[in-house]
């Protein structure tokens, strides 16, 4: 009785909500938040910032999913450690996520069979199920309380010309012993649909899991402006301190300290919009093969939908994306609670970049969208890098590994860099310019941020930064 008491009561509830939103939603958007849905139950962690100079082993830049998965895989090394995190532990392209630990990694393992072969792609899938496993253990050891569930997860295409790659996807993931049928979920129009599990969770309660008793000091406003070699150390500088540090992990999404990397010809940025709105399903999760890419979760009483993605030198107008998000959304008739957007960083290859740039000087970032599991893969790889172990994925994910089909995708990433910057002048909206390479910033009316529509660097309206690779503060005129 009491349960049928608290099930109705549930409903009322989420009718009610769906209710107002529908309505202000219709008339102008009132009742929508403009962050993301991890970031609701204010699961701020609360950490100093740093007061005075440091000397250390270890010093890890950035408290997303990399970093922490570097703390926390280095926990029972004798070396003094430390992070810092310019904004706050988790609040990067971490917490904007859709939160899936999933090997249906959309065209992902194509491009890497087509850009190497299948023995490659082959080894990228099994970095990719022993990260689930192992953020599984990590889950269950502690435990940790992440609302982690295994659902059924459908890729799909509504594309004709590509039933024929799916299939052959499906015989590959088969041939590497994953479970994988023909599938078919309702909530999109396809033509073809095959069906595998993975897990989803909530992000930032995962990160908020693996710090806790950690043994290691963590600072939050802590931001790394310079980094200098000196003889067998590295002197990193926040505004008004140093860390001396002998190993440095660049765990900052986009490395912005390493001028030689180039890497605005290296990589690309993608930038994709999410929604959450409520609508009570049986939970599951869904993705489409290609372009543009169409995720879908379900998380408690919600539906996540994130859609719209696109290399972001070449459609600049945020406020046009959000717009189809919306209708979209209304099809479905879904009336977000919750809109943002989040960026992350492509290689040519498809592989993530893992591993020593230089002596001691390390990096982990380039996930391609699936940077859940590869950052909590990196962890580990950066630890054995360090401890001197053995790791099967070193050579595999070097930085520094030879790419030589990548000469057209350096020519192409020139234009479209050149084309991003003069675009960025005729469009922008504001006087502003970004400090990491001037390109004009873009206010992005939904999030009330500046947005580098070339390089994805993203601000606050007081010119905080929060997402790099700028690493000054702009100066507002
Ligand atoms: C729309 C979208 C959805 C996604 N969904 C999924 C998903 O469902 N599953 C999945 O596996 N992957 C997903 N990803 C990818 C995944 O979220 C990212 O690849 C991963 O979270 C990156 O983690 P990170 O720690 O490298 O970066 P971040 O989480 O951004 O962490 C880097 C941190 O470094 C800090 N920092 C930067 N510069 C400095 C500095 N100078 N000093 C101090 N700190 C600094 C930043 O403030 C930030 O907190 C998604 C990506 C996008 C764009």
């Amino acid at each position: 009785m009491s349960s049928h008491i608290q099930e109705h009561q549930v409903t009322v509830y989420i009718k009610k909500r769906y209710d107002k939103n529908k309505k202000t939603n219709t008339k102008n958007g009132d009742n929508m938040k403009n962050y993301s849905i991890w970031k609701k139950d204010n699961q701020k962690t609360s950490y100093p910032s740093l007061e005075n100079d440091l000397e250390v082993d270890v010093l890890i830049i950035g408290g997303g999913l990399t970093g922490i998965s570097s703390l926390y895989h280095l926990r029972k090394s004798n070396l003094k450690v430390v992070l810092v995190e310019q904004n706050k532990i988790g609040y990067g392209i971490t917490g904007n996520s859709t939160g899936k630990l999933n090997v249906l990694q959309n065209d992902l393992l194509d491009k890497i069979r087509n850009y190497y072969n299948d023995d490659i792609a082959s080894l990228y899938l099994s970095s990719q199920i022993e990260a689930i496993k192992d953020i599984m253990k990590a889950i269950k050891d502690k435990p940790i309380q992440c609302n982690l569930e295994k659902v059924e997860t459908y890729l799909y295409t509504n594309q004709e010309k590509e039933i024929k790659k799916l299939k052959e996807l499906k015989v590959f993931l088969q041939n590497n012993h994953l479970e994988i049928k023909d599938g078919n979920n309702m909530f999109v129009e396809s033509k073809y649909m095959i069906k595998g599990s993975s897990y989803i969770i909530n992000p930032l309660k995962l990160i908020k899991g693996l710090i806790k008793n950690n043994p290691f000091p963590i600072y939050e406003k802590t931001s790394i402006k310079k980094i200098i070699k000196k003889k067998n150390s590295y002197i990193c500088y926040t505004k008004n301190h140093h860390i001396k540090a002998k190993y440095v992990i660049l765990a900052c999404h986009y490395p912005t300290f390493i001028k030689s990397l180039f890497f605005p010809l290296k990589v690309n940025i993608e930038k994709s919009y999410l929604s959450s709105s409520i609508c009570p399903t049986k939970p599951f999760s869904l993705i489409s093969y290609s372009y543009p890419f169409t995720s879908i979760r379900t998380y408690q009483d919600s539906i996540i939908y994130l859609s719209n993605s696109h290399i972001i030198d070449t459609k600049l107008k945020d406020k046009n994306h959000y717009k189809e998000l919306k209708i979209k959304l209304k099809k479905l008739n879904l009336y977000p609670d919750y809109l943002w957007s989040n960026t992350d960083i492509m290689t040519s290859d498809g592989l993530p970049l893992i591993g020593e740039l230089e002596k001691n000087l390390l990096i982990a970032t380039g996930y391609n969208t699936w940077g859940l599991t590869s950052s909590f893969l990196s962890g580990k790889v950066l630890r054995d890098i360090i401890e001197k172990r053995k790791n099967p994925y070193i050579d595999l994910f070097s930085p520094n590994r030879k790419r030589i089909k990548d000469i057209s995708f350096y020519i192409k990433n020139i234009y479209h860099n050149i084309n991003a910057y003069l675009k960025s002048y005729c469009i922008s909206n504001t006087s502003y310019k970004c400090p990491h390479m001037g390109c004009k910033l873009i206010y992005n009316e939904i999030e009330n941020t500046y947005d580098c529509p070339c390089h994805g660097s993203r601000f606050l309206e007081d010119g905080t930064i929060i997402t790099s690779p700028a690493n000054q503060i702009f100066k507002k005129k």
